[in-house]
């Protein structure tokens, strides 16, 4: 095995869903949903590959429909806008739109400036590349609600402190004390974070474990920065659709000078349900789209034929689709949140993402690791520790993520499960 990679071992998710499968437990650990998207768009699924739509290799950036169905996207809800021909690439999942950006734009030796907790695909890609990450830990946050709520973040779950997170959380997902607890960029760190060597920042908003969408006062600091030290950015914004209460996606595009500078990422997976599809894409400027082309044509060359016909409906379902959608992951976050903090578990948050982060701590548990290896045995329930996406293991040794992407029935005898622990 290539030393660059020796590292990283076997990503988690396969590790715990392997575990989930070897015991008969529920899977809450890797994100996926286990309900499938819109029947329509399975059917136009369907109608591609019986009419021979995309069997053979589609166009190196993707099919046209699909390209002008993402601009078409961007547009409508951010009011950005992307040439189909020139600006828009599809990839094989956001996977491949995260490596094929950071092997495309990094030379070796180039720093990369990474949220931590981070994604697992980024550390390895960045390693791939030759680059070095930073890691910048998002810390807990108590803050007030009106707080929350004024800087768009929005309220939660409350009651007393432990440990930075939160217990005491109200059936509506409202704070009961008016404190919430999340984890926060601290922009202090975050700037200097950068040197010379720095070439790009590596941004996750919804971000994914630890459910915190940044700001608008973060999302401006981080694109002055950018702009100040001449940095690119790629952002992956995979769970755009998924925010909740009050909180807002902003992408950082749309933010002065960045549009020039910013790769940004979503996916189907996400947005639609259908994680196995594999069909993501890349909105950025012309010499951009077209360096993470270079790499991209060498990794998979095109992805997923008669996938991008159906996945060009998606995107042009009407609002009333995605408002279900996140309606729907709302009400699972707030029985999970809710039943997390029954049994036992401080919750922090989640204002964007499926996931829930929770401190084991008030359990008596200080090992999220040993924790989430022992939890199938004890609860059959599975889980993932949050500190396989740090650097500072230490930082991240009493977290655990849960996903709430299942069907109610499933959190409800999970969060069962999860009570007779205590
Ligand atoms: N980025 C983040 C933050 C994710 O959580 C995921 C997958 N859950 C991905 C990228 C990968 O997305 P895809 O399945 O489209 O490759
Ligand atoms: N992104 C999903 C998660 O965070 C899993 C994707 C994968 O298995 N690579 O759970």
């Amino acid at each position: 095995l290539n030393r660059s990679l020796a590292e990283f071992g076997t990503t988690i998710f396969a590790e715990m869903s392997a575990l989930a499968a070897a015991t008969g437990s529920i899977n809450l650990g890797q994100g996926f949903p286990d309900t499938d998207g819109p029947e329509q768009i399975r059917e136009a699924a369907v109608r591609a590959l019986r009419e021979g739509r995309g069997n053979q290799y589609p166009p190196g950036p993707g099919v046209p429909e699909l390209r002008t169905a993402i601009a078409a996207h961007q547009l409508r809800r951010y009011g950005l806008t992307y040439d189909p021909d020139t600006e828009v690439l599809v990839t094989a999942g956001a996977t491949e739109a995260i490596a094929a950006s950071l092997l495309a734009l990094l030379e070796p030796g180039d720093e990369v400036v990474a949220l931590e907790p981070y994604y697992d695909s980024y550390a390895a890609c960045i390693a791939l590349a030759g680059g070095r990450r930073v890691p910048v830990t998002l810390r807990p946050h108590v803050t007030e609600d009106d707080e929350a709520a004024a800087e768009g973040g929005g309220a939660t779950t409350g009651g007393a402190t432990t440990g930075g997170a939160i217990t005491g959380k109200s059936a509506t997902g409202r704070s009961t004390t008016g404190r919430s607890a999340a984890f926060r960029l601290d922009l202090d760190e975050l700037r200097d974070a950068v040197t010379d060597r720095t070439r790009l920042l590596l941004i996750n908003t919804p971000h994914n474990p630890t459910g915190t969408v940044l700001t608008r006062t973060e999302l401006t600091a981080i694109a002055e920065l950018a702009v100040e030290r001449d940095l690119l950015v790629v952002t992956d914004e995979v769970y755009e659709h998924l925010v909740y209460d009050d909180a807002e996606h902003v992408p950082l595009a749309t933010f002065p000078g960045m549009r020039e500078r910013t790769v940004t990422i979503g996916s189907a997976g996400k947005s639609f349900s259908f994680t196995g599809w594999k069909v993501g894409w890349v909105t950025a400027a012309p010499e951009l789209v077209t360096a993470v082309r270079s790499a991209k044509q060498f990794l998979t060359y095109v992805s997923s034929g008669p996938f991008q016909y159906a996945v060009a409906e998606a995107l042009n379902l009407p609002e009333a689709y995605f408002a279900a959608f996140r309606e729907d992951m709302q009400a699972k976050r707030d029985l999970l949140s809710a039943g997390l903090t029954e049994a036992g578990f401080s919750v922090f948050r989640t204002a964007g993402t499926y996931f829930v982060t929770a401190d084991i701590r008030p359990l008596g548990e200080h090992d999220g690791f040993a924790f989430c290896r022992a939890l199938p045995e004890r609860a059959g329930v599975v889980a993932i520790p949050n500190a396989v996406f740090y650097d500072h293991r230490e930082a991240g040794a009493p977290y655990v993520r849960f996903a709430f992407c299942k069907r109610t029935a499933v959190l409800e005898e999970a969060v069962a499960r999860l009570k007779a622990l205590r």
